[in-house]
């Protein structure tokens, strides 16, 4: 019997070659390429083959290859046997190549002309094939899914469609470009996927420049919320980035995080706890702080996420949305974090988190600061009450000298 890792690969060798379409890939003169093959064993290696085929000897061959989105291109010294052959393993355990991406390929050879021909790209997926993944759509989301039954599949895409319809309000939405949310059954199989500094408690993630979600929802009597609140929020993430372009970069990731956050249908009941503890102790984070990235560590995380929907939602409450749209494009324009809000809104963020803290948690920032002046306000009055107790003095002294001389 074949080793399941081996059936698996050949099931990939077949699905690329078919996708590839094995006739010949003819190049910009010199050389033409044939049988040009990819091998994807997800989240370990892709092995590129092709014969490259000349009229004059092949001085030096090299592959060339790049995810479709990168400015980087990686490059390849190939060893070419007598017919043409070549063949490169690429080493893939890193996941440098996001799930379901596009990678473009191609090679060049340098003959004995002294000249060095192009070939055209070919283009593959490198699609995650280690699941049975099934599939429902409607419009441009798909659901691809592999735990679960039809229901859950259906339940997935409800969750999308009432997350589309809250969002749109606040976030340009697009149904042009195709989106797809992988719903991985658990957070293993998800985590696999990602690069691996990722944080272990990511339970989902989004690709917004591919259209692709990921997501970790087991089949289960909670699967509901889950669906409910991760899904939308991955979406929104899309959304954003479909209608911002390159300008998504430049927004601060409270404000990302806050609407993505913000559209999640089902709000998470321990966010108002943990804001209030933290607001008790004096350890919320200033979102000066939330500007470039969120913290690392789970805790951390979960109250920026926390006081990013707040603090967004507080926003949108008091500048309503056209408040929200002009934070982007403050942020769009190049504002920075503190500024953007300034021009936006009319109050620097320093000033709005007070305000937020004040008017969401109740803070009375305005008595605590007063009370901390108390030290101070004591020793000016002991510096302001010896030079008035003299000048008093002095008062009665001349009005006595005064009333002596009037006399
Ligand atoms: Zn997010």
């Amino acid at each position: 019997m074949l080793h399941p890792r081996i059936i698996k690969l050949i099931i990939a060798i077949s699905l690329v070659t078919l996708l590839l379409k094995p006739n010949q890939v003819h190049g910009q003169g010199g050389i033409v390429i044939e049988n040009a093959g990819v091998a994807v064993a997800f989240g370990n290696s892709i092995t590129f083959t092709a014969n490259i085929k000349s009229t004059l000897p092949i001085q030096q061959a090299s592959l060339l290859f790049r995810e479709a989105n990168e400015e980087i291109t990686r490059v390849e010294t190939l060893q070419v046997a007598e017919d043409g052959a070549v063949s490169f393993t690429y080493d893939a355990t890193q996941n440098v190549f996001p799930p379901f991406s596009w990678v473009l390929f191609w090679f060049q050879a340098t003959l004995s002309d002294g000249v060095t021909y192009t070939s055209d790209p070919i283009k593959f997926q490198y699609y995650d094939d280690r699941f049975p993944w099934r599939q429902v759509n409607r419009v441009n989301v798909t659901i691809n899914w592999y735990a679960g039954d039809d229901s859950f599949g259906a339940s997935a895409l409800d969750a999308a469609g009432s997350g589309i319809l809250a969002m749109r309000d606040f976030v340009p939405i697009s149904f042009d470009d195709p989106i797809d949310v992988y719903v991985y059954s658990n957070i293993t199989d998800l985590q696999s996927t990602l690069v691996s500094s990722s944080n272990e408690w990511v339970g989902a993630h989004a690709h917004p420049e591919l259209g692709v979600v990921l997501v970790a929802i087991p089949p289960s009597s909670s699967q509901f919320i889950e669906m409910e609140t991760k899904i939308p929020h991955e979406l929104a993430h899309v959304m954003l980035y479909r209608s911002l372009g390159e300008n998504y970069q430049r927004q601060p990731a409270w404000l990302i995080e806050g609407i993505a956050s913000m559209v999640e249908l089902y709000p998470n009941p321990d966010y108002a706890r943990a804001m209030q503890i933290a607001s008790d102790n004096d350890s919320l984070i200033p979102f000066n702080d939330l500007c470039a990235s969120f913290p690392v560590d789970a805790g951390s995380a979960f109250l920026a996420y926390a006081q990013s929907q707040s603090f967004v939602t507080y926003i949108r409450d008091s500048y309503g949305t056209s408040g929200l749209s002009r934070l982007m494009g403050a942020y769009s324009e190049g504002f920075n974090c503190e500024l953007g809000a300034t021009q936006a809104l009319g109050i620097p963020l320093s000033q709005l988190d007070i305000r937020w803290r004040e008017t969401v948690l109740g803070q009375n920032i305005g008595g605590v600061a007063a009370r901390n002046l108390l030290p101070f306000l004591l020793i000016m009055l002991l510096v302001l009450i010896v030079p008035l107790w003299s000048a008093i003095d002095l008062l009665r002294q001349r009005r006595k000298n005064g009333k002596q001389e009037s006399k």
